[in-house]
């Protein structure tokens, strides 16, 4: 470990190198109090969802954060999805929420989230985002950095400071009333009124986005037919 920080009275676990900041975010949560973050320089295993790759090479903030609402809940992902979007922001790049667990801007994915339980009561929030680190050449066509984006390098530690501020905020909004939440969700999500495919447990599925339902599901209008889509990966069809 690199050592131990704080940055506004929270417990930083820095890292030089890890397989993935959510499993070693998982394997401490009995023994930290809520809200420790886990901060990784590379990670040698970063993983997205269904046990896909996450390229995350120096330069990137790869972190995890320990969450203890005692019971789990498929919004937390938005938590997240919002935290990056208001960072995003702080730092002058618009973005918006793929749901239901990445962050893009323009048609490129800057960041993804991975929420995994611990338990039924403790949640780690995983938050890669390109930062200042390069985007390999299989990814650059889908994948973008805050670097490439703002033409500067960002100090990781002004990054991270801002997405713990905006992330205790959402984290307070989602206990006090997850509909706010929601409805922020619903305004920050760019795929609305977009025809998609999602490919889910129950198969594919095509239509126009319309919502995103309170509970945290996608609704498409297939055909006429509202269906609705409690989770799945979601391409976008073009717009021409
Ligand atoms: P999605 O939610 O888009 O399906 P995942 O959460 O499964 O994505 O994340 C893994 C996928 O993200 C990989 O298959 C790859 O295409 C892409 N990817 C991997 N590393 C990065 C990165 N650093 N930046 C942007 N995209 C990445």
């Amino acid at each position: 470990m690199l050592g131990v920080e704080r940055i506004i009275g929270r417990k930083i676990m820095v890292l030089d190198e890890v397989s993935s900041t959510n499993d070693y975010a998982k394997s401490i949560a009995d023994e930290v109090p809520e809200g420790t973050v886990v901060v990784a320089k590379r990670q040698s295993a970063g993983k997205g969802r269904k046990g896909r790759k996450w390229v995350s090479p120096e330069g990137g903030l790869w972190t995890s954060v320990i969450l203890k609402p005692g019971f789990v809940d498929p919004r937390i992902v938005f938590i997240g999805a919002l935290s990056v979007v208001d960072t995003l922001a702080d730092f002058g790049i618009p973005s918006g929420i793929k749901w239901p667990n990445d962050v893009w801007v323009g048609e490129r994915k800057i960041a993804g989230i991975l929420v995994e339980s611990k338990g039924e009561e403790h949640v780690v929030v995983g938050i890669g985002l390109n930062v200042n680190n390069p985007i390999p050449e299989e990814l650059r066509d889908t994948a973008v950095s805050m670097f490439e984006m703002s033409g500067e390098r960002i100090p990781l530690e002004s990054v991270l400071k801002s997405l713990m501020f905006h992330l205790d905020a959402w984290y307070r909004i989602f206990k006090e009333d997850p509909f706010l939440l929601m409805a922020k969700v619903r305004e920050r999500t760019f795929i609305l009124g977009r025809f998609v495919e999602v490919v889910s447990e129950d198969g594919k599925i095509a239509g126009r986005a319309v919502d995103v339902l309170d509970d945290g599901s996608l609704l498409l209008d297939v055909g006429g037919s509202l269906k609705k889509v409690l989770y799945g990966d979601v391409s976008l069809r073009p717009l021409w």
